[in-house]
């Protein structure tokens, strides 16, 4: 069950859950129609503006959450915003993005940002932050890479069934994650990876990896053959791209 608040405007739905997080219970989602201050990884700006998208956040607070799961998180969200959306459009060019992204046609539909709070050393909490890009037909100059579902599909589909659907997918893929660990999760996600199998190069803050993608290692970090061996890169430590384009 989910207990859903809903906000006409809102700064971040991440931000706003976070505030709740440590008094809410477990499935406590928040909605918005119109963030102001969207927010992707390291603090980069999310464009989310009225009517557009499923801007919305999901919170998680399990007893089984440890410091060593708690990163892979975004796997299951990530496995979870595919399914939604392959379910609703039908369409099986929807993939992931390793780690973070759906995609369609080389175009970024959604993107998640996963963000704890740790007590000691594991996480009390974790607020699930997606973002999906739903009727945008034009996109600011300075993301040429986005998409949304309508303009890859051709498909209006309506933003609360959306939420609904990610929430019954999640909910699925958590407890999967939970009962049966992070590989299990991994391995569902492997058929729907836009990244394996492809030329990609890693950009951190002070490296750089090229190569071909060619599997996930059991924590989710992303196996890179470079042609002189295999580098791991870990989730949280780069940006992939591909070598031809956005994926
Ligand atoms: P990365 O793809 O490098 O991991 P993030 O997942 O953190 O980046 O997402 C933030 C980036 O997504 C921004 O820097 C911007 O390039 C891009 N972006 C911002 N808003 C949108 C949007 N609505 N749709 C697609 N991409 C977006």
């Amino acid at each position: 069950m989910h207990r859903i608040i809903y906000y006409e405007r809102t700064d971040s739905t991440n931000r706003r859950l976070k505030l709740l997080a440590p008094e809410a219970e477990n499935g406590l989602t928040i909605i918005a129609d119109e963030q102001t201050d969207g927010r992707g990884r390291l603090d980069r700006k999310w464009l989310s503006g009225p009517g557009e998208g499923a801007w919305f956040s999901v919170l998680v607070k399990d007893s089984r959450l440890s410091g060593e799961n708690a990163a892979g998180m975004v796997f299951v969200c990530a496995l979870a915003a595919a399914r939604a959306l392959r379910k609703l459009t039908g369409r099986e060019e929807i993939l992931v993005k390793w780690p973070n992204d759906i995609v369609m046609n080389g175009k970024k539909l959604a993107g998640i940002l996963c963000e704890s709070g740790f007590e000691g050393n594991r996480p009390a909490w974790i607020v699930c932050g997606i973002g999906i890009n739903l009727c945008q037909t034009s996109f600011d100059p300075s993301i040429p890479w986005a998409g949304s579902v309508l303009s890859e599909t051709g498909l209006r589909i309506d933003r609360n069934e959306t939420v609904h659907a990610f929430l019954e997918e999640f909910d699925i893929a958590i407890r999967q994650y939970l009962e049966s660990g992070p590989a299990s999760v991994l391995k569902e996600l492997e058929p729907l990876s836009a990244t394996l199998g492809r030329r990609v190069r890693a950009q951190g803050e002070q490296m750089t990896v090229s190569g071909t993608a060619v599997g996930f290692a059991e924590d989710g970090s992303l196996l890179i053959d470079t042609g002189h061996g295999l580098e791991t890169v870990r989730v949280g430590d780069v940006s992939v791209r591909g070598i031809m384009g956005y994926v």
